[in-house]
């Protein structure tokens, strides 16, 4: 091992062109020697990579990926590992942790960690359809390789309960495409079947794809791995073709900035008996 103390930078791009990927995760990149990640996150960045040393692998090869990027930072040099989104997001930010606390590494070892932030897919697929994030919302991923379908289901079933605005990631794949039918069931139970959903399919890269329907058809639709879907709460509303949930001012407010009768601004909302609030 060399005495020189490496920087491993974990990365997230953003959902793809590189105008919605940071300035900080642009430098990072360009600082790095070694450019680590997997081959479709590469591609979006490959015009950032010449003279580079790119190690990419497969989908399934991400423990390797992590010790790869880990090992030759720790060694002294600059790396960049990449995720797409926000690699802190269904990325390899976690899995970094998890092999550098197999690892024995302290803070103070080297490598130096710097986590650098992304647009996650969430955030860029809702500026696609409109404002479908303005109230609670919640991420579900719906891959079973790792996780459980129970909890997965659990999580489902509290989510739509409790009125969540729902991001569905990794919504189906070739070879998984029971999970979104069951979770179309599952959330049906508590919402109407004209409630909002956005399909946005690889947002801000070559072959984007919008598609806004509703809870009880959205499954006539193509979704798969690039897919991400989201599932309006009981307050999502169609406007001009845009997906909006409101924030509840007009609990509070007239349109012409008013207080309604009873409310206070800064104080905690007066709820009329069984009213319907946003
Ligand atoms: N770290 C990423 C998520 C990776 S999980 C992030 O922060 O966004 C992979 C899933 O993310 C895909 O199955 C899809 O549901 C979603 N996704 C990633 N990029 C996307 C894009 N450009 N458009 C739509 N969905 C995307």
């Amino acid at each position: 091992m060399s005495e020189a103390k490496g920087i491993l930078y974990v990365v997230g791009i953003g959902p793809g062109a590189q105008d919605h990927a940071t300035p900080a995760a642009l430098k990072a990149i360009a600082e790095s020697q070694l450019v680590v990640g997997y081959s479709t996150y590469i591609k979006l960045v490959r015009h950032l990579l010449e003279g580079k040393e790119i190690i990419k692998t497969g989908m399934t090869e991400e423990i390797g990926r992590a010790r790869a990027a880990i090992e030759r930072a720790r060694d002294g040099a600059t790396v960049s590992l990449i995720s797409s989104g926000d690699a802190g997001v269904y990325g390899m930010a976690g899995l970094v942790f998890q092999v550098l606390k197999e690892m024995g590494w302290k803070r103070g070892d080297s490598p130096e960690l710097r986590l650098v932030p992304g647009m996650t897919a969430l955030n860029s697929c809702a500026s696609l359809v409109g404002a479908p994030l303005v109230h609670d919302s919640c991420s579900i991923s719906l891959s079973d390789l790792l996780t459980p379908w129970s909890v997965i289901e659990r999580r489902i079933e509290a989510a739509a309960s409790a009125d969540f605005v729902i991001g569905l990631y990794n919504p189906a794949s070739g070879r998984r495409t029971r999970q979104i039918v069951d979770t179309q069931a599952i959330i049906r139970r508590h919402r109407e079947g004209n409630t909002p959903v956005a399909l946005v399919k690889s947002a801000y890269r070559d072959m984007e794809q919008v598609i806004l329907t509703d809870l009880d058809t959205f499954l006539d639709y193509e979704i798969g791995m690039l897919t991400t879907v989201i599932i309006g709460s009981s307050n999502t509303f169609m406007f001009e073709g845009y997906m909006v949930t409101p924030r509840g001012y007009t609990n509070k407010y007239s349109f012409d900035g008013a207080v309604l009768p009873g409310q206070r601004p800064g104080f905690s909302l007066v709820v009329p008996p069984a009213s319907e609030v946003d």
